[in-house]
């Protein structure tokens, strides 16, 4: 039995984690949940699952929250350092890190100093300190596990072949609701339209990044972290299905692929029970039904935030850091409707070329970047 923490548990993840926990009564259960703001969502979880703690990250809202909204089994716990208790507590086995951007930084590596097995949703945690996040689980001996579909699914491939075996692996995008657009195009492009993504259900956040391919630029970073490749062995392909989920080619030519319907439960299911393979909730594919699967080269040049995620990669630093921040303040300026679509990578490109480079921040050196690199975009845009 594998005792759960999940951290953001009301989002689009965290939810599709306590449905699989649901599912798998008797090899899951959940010690505890947080979430930063929603309180009336937090509380149903705690309704129904009764966990032993529930988080709110947001303190204000302390005299807010009424206590009957939660079950008499749960602790109420307010603020971030209560976020990073749940993630330590001795009785939680495993933690699910799917607070989303930058901010769940602070919970993922509390649970690594921790000593405990992270099934990792949170892909900025690795783009804005990758090196440190690694260093600290080898140096604890814990795994980190990855939830991102693309990540989960070079995670299994790998399986077929030892690390000094592997050529290349290949992301596989979607390519998002502007595929095949023109630049002249992707100026019109107003947030409502950006935030119909056509095979996922996603955040704000992350659907955004899905359309100008940021959330692929990230994608490529994480897994030069994760899986320590050099950057030229890292590729994209553009395939509108999001069938197969990303594919590795060993020394031989031997591609291994993981294929599924575009659904979270089953990358979520594996990083919680991996190494076991376990009859759960996810959706099956049906064979008898006509299917087609097509790959294409990206578009880098309509889509240049691809580029700026294979160029961080090669950098290192203190880019992944400035670039993730960049993209989060431009993303929330488009959102606001302050920004336009075509200047989320514009902002990005020009915050990064601003900035002092340095080969090997320290923790606290990315968290000041951070927030200079968000100042920066507004100055940028006004
Ligand atoms: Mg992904």
């Amino acid at each position: 039995m594998q005792r759960g923490a999940v951290l953001g548990s009301t989002g689009s993840i965290g939810t599709n984690c306590l449905e699989v926990i649901g599912a798998l009564p008797g090899q899951l259960s959940l010690r505890g949940v947080a979430a930063r703001q929603s309180w009336q969502a937090l509380g149903e979880q705690s309704r129904r699952f009764a966990p032993r703690y529930a988080v709110l990250e947001d303190s204000a809202l302390r005299p807010t929250v009424p206590r009957d909204a939660f079950s008499p089994q749960t602790e109420l716990l307010f603020g971030p350092d209560a976020v990073a208790q749940l993630a330590s507590d001795p009785e939680v086995d495993v933690v699910v890190s799917s607070i989303v951007g930058a901010a769940g930084l602070a919970g993922t590596w509390a649970a690594l100093e921790a000593g405990k097995r992270v099934c990792l949703a949170n892909k900025e945690t690795l783009v804005v300190a990758g090196p440190l996040v690694m260093d600290l689980a080898r140096k604890n001996g814990v795994p980190l596990l990855p939830v991102d579909s693309e990540h989960s699914a070079i995670f299994q491939a790998l399986q077929s072949g030892r690390p000094q075996e592997v050529r290349r692996i290949v992301l596989t995008a979607s390519g998002g609701p502007f595929r095949g657009w023109t630049r002249d195009q992707l100026e019109q492009v107003t947030p409502e339209m950006a935030l119909r993504h056509p095979n996922w259900k996603m955040g704000p956040k992350i659907t955004i990044d899905s359309a100008t391919l940021m959330n692929k630029a990230l994608e490529v970073i994480e897994a030069r972290w994760l899986f320590d490749l050099g950057p030229d062995q890292i590729e994209v392909v553009v395939h509108p299905q999001s069938i197969v989920h990303s594919f590795v080619e060993f020394v031989d030519g031997s591609v291994m692929a993981q294929l599924g319907p575009p659904d979270m439960k089953l990358p979520i299911q594996y990083a919680l029970t991996f190494p076991e393979r376990l009859d759960g909730p996810a959706p099956r594919l049906d064979w008898n039904r006509n299917m087609h699967l097509d790959f294409h080269p990206p578009d880098l040049e309509t889509f240049p935030a691809l580029a700026l995620g294979f160029e961080v990669a090669r950098k290192g630093g203190t880019c992944g850091a400035v670039l993730n921040a960049a993209n989060e303040r431009a993303v929330e300026l488009f959102l606001q409707g302050q920004l336009r679509f075509v200047d989320i990578p514009r902002a990005c490109r020009a915050v990064l070329d601003n900035h002092t480079f340095a080969a090997r921040p320290s923790l606290g050196d990315l968290v000041h970047l951070d927030r200079w690199a968000r100042d920066e975009v507004t100055r940028w845009n006004s």
